[in-house]
């Protein structure tokens, strides 16, 4: 499989941080990253909505590129509580996040709606980032693979080739995320990659489904992270408890970037 030439690496702050708490995150990262070519990492932060225009402004030379953790599959209208992708464009968002599993499991989405919502956000130049992953009852009925093609399949379904090139993916296993997770072995998690990739091939072609970034996310920390980068088809991780502090959000970039380039 071709590598790609850049690691992409990114955090979701959830529903934690305040304005200022992501103003001072972003200040120090920037400063602590500020060594790293940015022709080799896409670092990314992804912060609660109210915090958007203030990120956008402390990283206004994208440095770390800021996205949104939800955005409405339409452009305007009476959906009171949803936001717009003009809305996001205005303040210079760079990627919106799309089907985490919270967005799924806990607040219902389905991938219909994730689908518009990919659709939107390419209609409008945004990186969407589209989270996949299945559940523990899932994963132990064997049918993992088959989940994470469906949720693709029909999350993709009206992409063209060109739109595809926008296109960032992260496994996600619902059994792994969070203060109750359990991380995936770095061996299942590029299986589940392997897969994805496969995937995507197959909807896109050879050269653009294999260019698309594939990202691990769900309990990454400093122990496990430089064995998942080491793995040949995992481009990328997206973190959340071990990426808040800012200083060990540094520790694990600087630990997997030279991993990544070696397995080149
Ligand atoms: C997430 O919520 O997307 C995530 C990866 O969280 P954590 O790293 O805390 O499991």
């Amino acid at each position: 499989m071709a590598r790609l030439d850049k690691i992409y690496l990114g955090t979701n702050t959830k529903m934690y941080k305040t304005i200022s708490d992501t103003v001072a995150f972003l200040s120090e990262l920037k400063e602590l990253t500020a060594d790293i070519d940015r022709t080799k990492m896409e670092l990314f932060v992804i912060p609660s909505f109210t915090a958007l225009e203030a990120a956008k402004r402390t990283v206004s030379d994208n440095s770390i590129k800021i996205g949104a953790q939800n955005m409405s599959w339409a452009e305007e209208g009476q959906f009171t509580g949803e936001i717009s992708p003009i809305m996001l464009k205005e303040i210079g968002i760079n990627i919106i996040e799309i089907g985490h599993s919270e967005r799924r499991h806990v607040l219902g989405e389905t991938d219909e709606e994730e689908k518009g919502k990919v659709l939107n956000a390419v209609k409008h130049d945004f990186t969407p980032l589209l989270c996949i992953g299945e559940t523990l009852k899932q994963k132990d009925y064997g049918i993992s693979d088959e989940i994470l093609s469906m949720q693709l399949k029909i999350g993709l379904s009206e992409i063209t080739k060109e739109q595809a090139k926008m296109l960032w993916v992260a496994y996600e296993p619902v059994w792994a995320i969070g203060v109750n997770g359990i991380p995936a072995d770095e061996g299942y998690a590029d299986e589940k990659h392997a897969v994805i990739k496969k995937t995507l091939i197959s909807l896109f072609g050879e050269e653009i489904g294999s260019d698309i970034p594939v990202l691990y996310g769900g309990s990454v920390n400093n122990e496990n992270a430089e064995c998942l980068i080491k793995k040949p088809n995992i481009d990328g991780l997206f973190i959340g408890r071990s990426a808040w502090n800012a200083d060990n959000f540094n520790k694990i970039i600087h630990a997997v970037i030279p991993l990544f380039f070696e397995k080149k």
